[in-house]
Formats: C-alpha cells, sequence, structure tokens
C-alpha cells in the first residue's frame, strides 16, 4: 500500500455498530478491513512463512505471540487490493501491541492515520441490548422498547409465539461486557490520545451523522 493511504484502526464494544461502520468506509473510500482472526486463518491456509509459524503455535494450544501477527499483516499489506488504506479490527489490543504496529508502520514510512474510538452511552446501550428478543419460529427480531409486535406476544411475520432471548442479552451481562471493555481498552485510548490520533465519534447518533464525520476523518488525511 502507497505510504499515504489511511491506516485506520476501529475501536469500540460489542454494539457500537463496529461493522456497519467498517462497510461505510470500505464503500465509501475504497478501504478493506483487515480483522486479526481472518488474516490469521488465510496465512495459515495459504502456507506463508508466518502462517507456518502461527498454525504450529495454534497446534501446540498457544496464543499466537505479537511478532507473528505483525509478521502476518505485513504480508498482508503488500497485497494490491489493501492499495488504498486498510481498517484494523482486533488488533491492536494493548498499547505495547499499538507501538509495536507503530514500528512496523514506520518501516514502510507509514503511521496510524487515526484511532477512531465509537464512543457509546453505556446506560443505553444496555437497553438497547438487553431488551431484545426474537421469533423461535422465523427468527423476526424485536424489542421491548423499540419494536413491539402489533399483538403482544404474537410475531408480525409468521403469527408465531414462541418468542426467546437470548441468555447474554440481558442487562447485567451487557454491562458487564461494556466494563470489560473499557477497562481493556482504556491504555490504547491513553495511547492514540497521547500520539493526537484519536478522533471520537458519538455512535449513539444517526448513521448519516456518523458517515459524514468518518468521511472527515479520513478525507481530511488521506488527500
Ligand atoms: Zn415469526
Amino acid at each position: 500500500m502507497a505510504s499515504n493511504s489511511p491506516v485506520l484502526i476501529l475501536l469500540g464494544p460489542p454494539g457500537a455498530g463496529k461493522g456497519t461502520q467498517a462497510r461505510m468506509l470500505e464503500e465509501d473510500f475504497g478501504l478493506v478491513q483487515l480483522s486479526t482472526g481472518d488474516m490469521l486463518r488465510a496465512a495459515v491456509s495459504a502456507g506463508t512463512e508466518a502462517g507456518k509459524k502461527a498454525k504450529a503455535v495454534m497446534e501446540a494450544g498457544q496464543l499466537v505471540s505479537d511478532d507473528i501477527v505483525l509478521a502476518i499483516l505485513k504480508d498482508r499489506m503488500s497485497q494490491p487490493d489493501v492499495a488504498k488504506g486498510i481498517i484494523l479490527d482486533g488488533f491492536p489490543r494493548t498499547d505495547g501491541q499499538a507501538a509495536a504496529l507503530d514500528g512496523l508502520l514506520a518501516g514502510n514510512g507509514q503511521k496510524v492515520t487515526a484511532a477512531i474510538s465509537l464512543e457509546v452511552d453505556d446506560e443505553a446501550m444496555v437497553g438497547r441490548v438487553s431488551g431484545r428478543y426474537t421469533c423461535a419460529k422465523c427468527g423476526e427480531g424485536y424489542h421491548d422498547e423499540f419494536k413491539l409486535p402489533a399483538v403482544s406476544g404474537v410475531c408480525d411475520k409468521c403469527g408465531g409465539t414462541d418468542m426467546k432471548r437470548r441468555a447474554d442479552d440481558n442487562a447485567e451481562t451487557v454491562r458487564e461486557r461494556l466494563k470489560a471493555y473499557h477497562a481493556q481498552t482504556a491504555p490504547l485510548i491513553a495511547y492514540y490520545d497521547g500520539k493526537g490520533v484519536l478522533q471520537r465519534i458519538d455512535a449513539m447518533g444517526n448513521i448519516a451523522d456518523i458517515r459524514v464525520k468518518l468521511g472527515t476523518i479520513v478525507g481530511g488525511v488521506s488527500a
């Protein structure tokens, strides 16, 4: 990829809409989202040098080291489909990994363009996620507050009356997930804030506004 192509880090808790926003960035700017899991699997199946190392480590039941992940990322960044820039998802997870990533990018005359933190209102998020339920028969989704069926307990789509809730969609679990996210991400946010590349986006806002804001971030730095 070209040295002035954007390198974005997308940070956000589960439910903040990371997938949606990555897709908008791909559509609007031709960026490619790289998730650590996908890159690892691809490198292993392609049998690259780093992929072979990763395979051996995983078969031994161990975690893939940062060095191996960075080697796989380096290989991936040299492929032509990411020429217009990348969005990293799932890496870095720690400030140590962020520093290692900076080192890798510097070797290529690059740096992180922006670390985009999708900011959510925790309690609103708890309400959004914890009220969800689906029709067991057809899978139609409902919500206690935002989307009730026309007749209580009866599916609009298929007339089914068996509604199910996922055990991990309750308020307590969602709060725990958010707490863990904040604890894990705080050092990373501080790291990128210190580098002057942190961008906070209100992820509770409407999609069109978010899209404009993302455009300003990417367009403002890659031109
Ligand atoms: Zn149904």
